[in-house]
């Protein structure tokens, strides 16, 4: 055609322009005229055409060249020929993945599903995250949770089709399902073969004339399910379980996502818990510290271990209980609980008690007290060497 515009110019581009100058002028001009953005509108699809032919020509070095030699004779059998009148360009569009171009803008003008959604190809399911708050007897003895949790499945009406029910989508005529076209042009220079994503399908190879009511012709609906999940023995907080395929649907045959489950542990009254060890505190009297006794230390299952303290224990001794402690996660075994001795000072003592205290402290003996000796010692002899 004889009134073709100068690419550059239906680019808006200088002719010394870079690709990246290029891309981002065709990103601009096929968003303005986009069919899909200007439903009916004869004229932004004539645009839209021009600009895709522009840039297609454009984004090619060797057409460039061509086409800035030759101009578009150089690029267009056709061009000038006169008989043929609209040229092999006339429908055609780019061999530039309209996804890729467009993936930032019809991202969630289609649905969330991006880009990837235009082509013909088996998308896999999004991931779906929760999470879950177990009590500290829970997670370490393992149980059995139900979840509730909202994914995107296979639309139950067109069972993913995206098609009113009682139609099909059709095979697209402009590219027989296969989501991309060829060209092949005879040019002065030989023949040009190109290929491209198929604009009239967007790749997709099938044609929704009645959308699925349901899913808006996007194949899936959203859906609430109880899942039931397996609590593993020994699970910590912040751990996150993650359940195959229990995601959102995939889409084309795509696989399904991932359930993936942050889990969350209450603190215990008791226990603190690092790793797969547990701590805890057992206060005992002075008397009892010192003559000696028995103890019953509670475990995490709500039963008692029986332990004796002997004669003289120390505030701050540790007990180990050996496989008292959470199970090892999916292997055998399990750690231990460190019981540690506190010995608490009595307080409000009444006058009788101050009174045999009292006796005690007088008729004890410095054996009974080796620390204390051994400390005064020290300090004797410190400040002994200082003089
Ligand atoms: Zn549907
Ligand atoms: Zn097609």
């Amino acid at each position: 055609m004889a009134d073709k515009k100068d690419y550059y110019e239906v680019l808006g581009v200088e002719k010394s322009a870079g690709a990246d100058e290029l891309k981002k002028a065709y990103r601009q001009q096929a968003k303005k005229y986009h069919p899909d953005l200007n439903p009916g509108n004869k004229e932004a699809e004539q645009k839209f055409k021009e600009v895709n032919e522009a840039y297609e020509v454009l984004s090619d070095a060797d057409k460039r060249a061509k086409y800035d030699q030759f101009g578009h004779a150089g690029v267009d059998p056709n061009y000038g020929a006169g008989a043929g009148g609209y040229g092999g360009y006339g429908g055609a569009y780019t061999n530039v993945d309209i996804g890729d171009i467009f993936g930032d803008v019809f991202g969630n003008f289609f649905g969330g599903g991006g880009s990837t959604r235009r082509r013909n190809q088996a998308i896999p399911g999004d991931d779906v995250d929760t999470n879950i708050t177990l009590t500290f007897e829970e997670a370490i003895f393992g149980c059995k949770k139900t979840i509730n949790v909202t994914r995107k499945e296979t639309c139950s009406e067109c069972n993913g089709s995206g098609a009113a029910k009682g139609t099909t989508a059709e095979t697209c005529p402009t590219c027989r399902g296969t989501g991309r076209v060829r060209t092949v042009s005879q040019t002065m220079f030989g023949a040009m073969q190109s290929e491209r994503t198929c604009t009239n399908c967007y790749g997709t190879g099938k044609i929704i004339k009645t959308p699925c009511k349901n899913c808006n012709g996007t194949g899936q609906e959203r859906k609430q399910r109880s899942i039931t999940v397996n609590i593993p023995a020994g699970i910590a907080n912040g751990q996150v379980i993650t359940l195959n395929g229990q995601g959102c649907h995939g889409l084309k045959g795509g696989p399904a996502g991932d359930l993936n489950i942050s889990v969350t542990v209450r603190p215990h009254a008791i226990f603190e818990r690092k790793n797969f060890d547990l701590f805890c505190d057992f206060p005992v009297t002075f008397t009892q510290a010192a003559l000696g006794c028995d103890i019953e230390v509670p475990l995490p299952d709500g039963s008692k271990e029986p332990q004796h303290i002997s004669d003289g224990t120390q505030s701050g001794t540790v007990l180990n209980l050996k496989g008292k402690g959470v199970p090892y996660l999916n292997s055998k075994g399990k750690g231990n609980l460190y019981v540690r001795i506190v010995v608490e000072t009595p307080t409000n003592l009444n006058s009788r008690q101050k009174e045999l205290l009292k006796e005690f402290d007088a008729i004890a003996s410095g054996r009974s007290y080796e620390k204390r000796k051994s400390f005064a010692d020290k300090v004797r002899k410190f400040l002994g060497a200082e003089e």
